[in-house]
């Protein structure tokens, strides 16, 4: 099988309202997609998604990694990893913005592989679960508790069984009134966890913390800066709730740092950033070895074939503002606060014709 025909290109969805986190507002967001096309007549699919510059990403994809891919076994997943990775050394680098196309070219890849091999992802891993939980996450910073029950609410309904909120910014009782407008909202049998963002110094995160602790906290998620390595074990030292992360890393060494010195009780890398589904099943492996649960960042639709196969998996994290569902033709099932798994070859989703040609952001070359 050989890779005959690269694809690029940009859908841009508005957001309909603005959302946020401790530390950004977001009003747009865009899904950058790669289609790899075969001689076997597979198409691989992958995407990353942004709140701004696509283009940048768009352009960087396919000049830097277009050319190098046509004439590719997608089997040799690891080689042409390789081939990207020494492309970006000097410029710009190899993390940050040239780490997303590389991680969208690879699920990419991977779809290829799965769907050569007859397999779902999530079997072609070695899992058998069709179904994965998903929990609630919102980017409601800035709702007021009104807005809080009802989002929160909302998906109880649903079947939804954890939740998750964004603190920082607020005094410590503030934070605990968010809380418990949410547990008030989801009932006392549902778990709830709160996301920082990394917006606390290591004082901060404990002493707020503390003040949460009575509401039996699921998991406090990125309660300080990403380059504060050792800070995260003294912060896990001092308060009750696992502490989360890993959504802005992208390198195995940092996790097993975090891992290793006990500041990550529950791993989180990001699809994209931790290198595709490579990346992030090395990262979920790694975390398997400390005894540590994987319950990834966004990207819940392919996240969730990893989840299925790792034997540390949990949950996946549904942003509804997130959903890819509005532009795949068989967008995931959610009930009952499960993600049902396609079954058929690769990750399972293709971009929906319909979607492309009223999202499609004109290109500017
Ligand atoms: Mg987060």
């Amino acid at each position: 099988m050989e890779i005959t025909e690269v694809e690029t290109y940009t859908l841009g969805l508005p957001t309909g309202e603005t959302f946020g986190d401790a530390r950004a507002s977001v009003t747009e967001r865009f899904w950058v997609v790669v289609e790899l096309d075969t001689d076997a007549g597979y198409r691989g699919t992958g995407w990353l998604s942004t709140w701004r510059a696509a283009e940048l990403f768009e352009s960087y994809l396919r000049d830097a990694f277009a050319d190098l891919l046509v004439g590719r076994n997608p089997f040799e997943t690891e080689a042409v990893r390789e081939a990207m990775r020494e492309r970006t050394l000097y410029y710009p680098g190899e993390l940050g913005m040239s780490a997303h196309p590389r991680a969208a070219i690879d699920v990419a890849l991977w779809d290829l592989k799965a769907k050569a091999a007859g397999e779902p992802l999530y079997r072609f891993l070695g899992g058998d679960e069709r179904e994965v939980p998903a929990y609630l996450s919102r980017m409601d910073a800035g709702y007021d508790r009104e807005e809080l029950a009802a989002v929160h609410g909302e998906y109880a309904e649903r079947g939804f069984r954890t939740f998750k909120t964004k603190v920082g910014n607020r005094s410590p009782e503030a934070e605990a009134r968010r809380v418990e407008t949410i547990r008030e909202a989801v009932g006392p049998d549902a778990d709830v966890a709160v996301d920082a963002n990394q917006s606390w110094t290591v004082a901060e995160a404990v002493r707020t913390v503390r003040a949460l602790e009575p509401r039996d906290l699921a998991w406090v998620e990125e309660p300080i800066s990403e380059f504060d390595l050792d800070g995260h074990a003294r912060v896990a030292e001092r308060i009750a709730p696992p502490v989360a992360g890993g959504e802005m890393l992208y390198r195995p060494e940092q996790f097993r740092h975090l891992l290793a010195s006990g500041g990550m009780e529950i791993a989180q890398p990001d699809l994209v950033r931790a290198g595709g589904v490579t990346g992030q099943w090395e990262v979920a492996r790694l975390a398997a070895g400390h005894g540590v649960p994987f319950i990834p960042h966004i990207y819940y639709a392919v996240s969730a074939h990893l989840v299925s196969a790792a034997p540390n998996g949990r949950m996946v994290e549904y942003i509804p503002e997130y959903d890819v569902g509005g532009v795949v033709e068989n967008a995931p099932r959610i009930e009952d606060g499960r993600v049902r798994l396609p079954d058929e070859p690769g990750h399972g989703y293709r971009i929906d014709p319909e979607a492309k040609a009223e999202y499609l952001v004109p290109s500017k070359d």
